[in-house]
Formats: C-alpha cells, sequence, structure tokens
C-alpha cells in the first residue's frame, strides 16, 4: 500500500468516509484519494511525494496558484498580532471597500466564514426584507448545504421541492421552488404560480456544480426582468464565478446587476471566507441597524481577512484575467484537438478561468439534462489515465474545472500530451 492508501485507510476509522467534505472521496471516480502534503503553484504533491498539476485549486480558491507568497507573508504578518479579536479591526474596512470596489452592485458587504453561510444569509435578508417566503433555485445549482438548498427537482420544469437528504424536513423546503436552468419560461411560470410570495431567485451566473454550464444569451437579463416585475429579489451565487471568471465576477462579464451577491473561495485566498452584500437598502435591514439576524464569531478574522485581501489586491492587477482566460482556452481547444484525433466525442465548455469537460454525442452542453446524457465510466476511464500522467481533474464528472496563474503554458501543453496518450487508450 501507498502512503494515500494506509491514510485512507486509518481516516476511515475515525472521519465519515476518511474525508472532511463529500467529493474528495473519489466516490464518483472509484480508488483511494490522493492525501496531498504541500502545493507549489500549478502544482500539488500527494504523501508519496507524487507531483500532480493541479486544476482542482482547492476547487476554485487558489487562483493565484498554491502558495502564493504575498498571500503567504500577509498571513504570517497577521498571525504574529493575534489570530482572532472578536472586534473589528482596520483590515475589514480595507477588505469591504476593495470588494465593493471590485463588485460595483456591492455598496456594502458582510464577511461570513463559508460560501454555505452566505447563501443562507443573503437568503435569511431577501426573506426578512421582502417579507415574502418562497425561493427559486435552479436545477443543478448548488448553493452551499444549507437546509432549504439542499432541494431536488422531481419531474417537469417546475417542481415543489423535494428534499434531497434525510435531515432535512418536508415543510422546510416546502418554499423551495427549483426551475430549470436556462429556461425563463419555467421561471415566469413559478412567478406566474406564485406572484406575491416570492422573496427572491438565487442563480449560479455560470453554473459550476453540474460540471459547467454557461448562461444562455439573456438567461440572467431576463431572471432580473422577471424578479424586478415580480418584486422579489435577485441573488447571483459568485461564490464559485466572483474574481474568477473577471475580476467583477459573472455579473461584469454578462452585465447583469443583481440586488445581493454571495462570494466564498477566491475571496479568502485559501482561508475559510464567505460574504454576502449588494444594495445599501437592502443590506441595512441586517442585524444590528435592522431586524434581520445573523453574526459570526469567526467572522472577518484577522488572519482571512489578510490573505482575501493580499488575494484580490493580486487579482486586480491589469491584464490576469486576459491571462487565465488564454491559458484556459488554450487548454480547452488543446484537449477538443487531441480528443478529436482519436476520434473521442469530447464537448468543453469555457468562461474565464472556469472549464467544463463533456464526454457526449452532443454537439453542446448547456442544460442539466445534457449533463446527464453524458459517459461517465468514459469520464472515470480518463480521470484515473490522467492521475497516472500526473494530472489533477475533478474526480467528478459533475464538477467544473479551475485555472490558476501560476499555470505556465508549458504545463498546459504537457496536459495535453497526457490526454492524447489517454484519449488513445480509450479508443
Ligand atoms: N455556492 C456555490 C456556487 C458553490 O460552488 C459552493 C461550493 N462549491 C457553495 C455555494 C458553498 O460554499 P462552501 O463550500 O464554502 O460552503
Amino acid at each position: 500500500m501507498n502512503k494515500s492508501e494506509t491514510l485512507f485507510q486509518e481516516a476511515q476509522s475515525v472521519i465519515p468516509g476518511g474525508v472532511n467534505s463529500p467529493v474528495r472521496a473519489f466516490s464518483g471516480v472509484g480508488g483511494t484519494p490522493l492525501f496531498i502534503e504541500r502545493a507549489e503553484g500549478a502544482y500539488i504533491y500527494d504523501a508519496d511525494g507524487k507531483a500532480y498539476i493541479d486544476y482542482i485549486g482547492s476547487w476554485g480558491p487558489m487562483v493565484l496558484g498554491h502558495n502564493n507568497a504575498e498571500i503567504r507573508n500577509a498571513v504570517i504578518q497577521a498571525a504574529e498580532r493575534g489570530l482572532s479579536f472578536g472586534a473589528p479591526t482596520e483590515m475589514e474596512v480595507n477588505m469591504a471597500e476593495l470588494v465593493c470596489e471590485l463588485v460595483p452592485s456591492m455598496d456594502m458587504v458582510r464577511m461570513v466564514n463559508s460560501g454555505t453561510e452566505a447563501t443562507m444569509s443573503a437568503i435569511r435578508l431577501a426573506r426578512g426584507y421582502t417579507q415574502r417566503d418562497k425561493l427559486i433555485k435552479f436545477e443543478g445549482c448548488y448553493h452551499g448545504h444549507a437546509d432549504h438548498l439542499l432541494v431536488k427537482a422531481g419531474s417537469g420544469a417546475l417542481t415543489l421541492g423535494q428534499p434531497n437528504s434525510p435531515g432535512v424536513p418536508a415543510d422546510v423546503v416546502r418554499h423551495t421552488l427549483t426551475c430549470t436552468y436556462n429556461d425563463l419560461d419555467s421561471v415566469r411560470q413559478a412567478f406566474e404560480q406564485y406572484p406575491d410570495d416570492i422573496a427572491c431567485v438565487i442563480v449560479e451566473p455560470v453554473a459550476g456544480n453540474m460540471n459547467c454550464i454557461p448562461p444562455q444569451p439573456g438567461f440572467l437579463q431576463g431572471l432580473r426582468e422577471l424578479c424586478d416585475e415580480f418584486g422579489a429579489l435577485f441573488i447571483i451565487d459568485e461564490v464559485m464565478t466572483g474574481f474568477r471568471v473577471a475580476l467583477g465576477g459573472a455579473q461584469a462579464y454578462y452585465n447583469v446587476t443583481p440586488d445581493l451577491t454571495c462570494l466564498g473561495k477566491i475571496i479568502g485566498g485559501g482561508m475559510p471566507v464567505g460574504a454576502f452584500g449588494g444594495r445599501k437598502e437592502v443590506m441595512e435591514a441586517l442585524a444590528p441597524l435592522g431586524p434581520v439576524y445573523q453574526a459570526g464569531t469567526l467572522s472577518g478574522n484577522p488572519i482571512a481577512m489578510a490573505a482575501g485581501y493580499a488575494c484580490l489586491q493580486q487579482l486586480s492587477q491589469l491584464g490576469v484575467h486576459r491571462t487565465l482566460t488564454s491559458l484556459t482556452q488554450r487548454l480547452c481547444a488543446g484537449l477538443e484537438r487531441v480528443a478529436e484525433q482519436n476520434n473521442i466525442s469530447l464537448v468543453t465548455n469555457q468562461v474565464g478561468a472556469m472549464f467544463g469537460l463533456f464526454f457526449t454525442e452532443d454537439k453542446e452542453v448547456t442544460c442539466y439534462a445534457d449533463v446527464t446524457r453524458c459517459d461517465t465510466e468514459r469520464f472515470k476511464q480518463f480521470f484515473h489515465l490522467m492521475l497516472e500522467e500526473g494530472i489533477y481533474f475533478a474526480p467528478s464528472a459533475f464538477e467544473a474545472g479551475f485555472m490558476s496563474l501560476a499555470h505556465s503554458e508549458e504545463d498546459i501543453d504537457r496536459t495535453i500530451d497526457a490526454a492524447r496518450r489517454s484519449f488513445a487508450k480509450l479508443a
């Protein structure tokens, strides 16, 4: 047994499934998860010392690459002054100012500790502000593991929520309506059915939890208009897309203005941070100014703020997102090219530094139903062949891939070469 296998066996006796978050367990692809010892730039090193080019990037945060020197130094300096105060600090003000500058729809922002907290709090705020209970989400979109968001769609375009997990009472998801991504008619239908009851629509502006599905032209603008027509708030969940598809997030990329934005991942530079914010009038409904309660012992933690601030400052430099986009395009184009050479049907989706790979006979992949038609068996084989080659893609056919600034063109070309050999074995 290698070290990852030994550790995984040990882990399984004291940690459910051996992991602290399910997708890490390789359940979708089989085999033993890599236990990681360290990471640097585009590379991650497992407990046996093998190096991999990493396209997971801690599931999004490591957009500058691993172990970025400026973030590391900011963390070390902050740690020397104390780990947590439970009182306001200057860095929280700096951070809030920077976030509101980078994402102009946000007049005010509040820090939390995860993306889950961000969406959960934004929805509570939307419900409190509108004094309505129902919310609309989309099939295949994930917004963290708060009870009322763990909902699966039944059959049909519009369905009333059914819990997706034991432990979530049916009553709790009674107010969650599920519509079809990229299908405005399904949303209009929901609004017409409950014209005075819908507090908010929450959407992933590029869906990244059913692999990678961009919004169709007009979809996000259409949601904005429907929210205005029916007096609901529009929440864009940029936990994954924020600071990644563009400096100002997907809302900048697609030129659409939400009432509230949720952030996570990159905003913490690798530390546990989330945030939600938006229009002043709405944000002022939060405690202590307003009646909607929300709080956190470690929210705005000084180490986490130092890391996030150092990350966002570097991302703000001119040209960063152009580089990220061209690296991602190079990877996707190269993978399509070598797939075709081997008669493998592969579709790629790409927005900024986010991408998706689909083994499908379809010409394009635009919604959850398209994703479910993909060949997951072929994905599993591809995943393991690439892992052997030292390329670390997400261990699931339903996760997006992430590029970082630390990936060089040589890293990408090595990846494409590895894919050429892997496709030849698959064909
Ligand atoms: N929203 C989106 C769009 C996400 O991708 C995720 C996590 N992948 C979350 C919310 C939840 O964030 P966290 O895991 O930090 O709670």
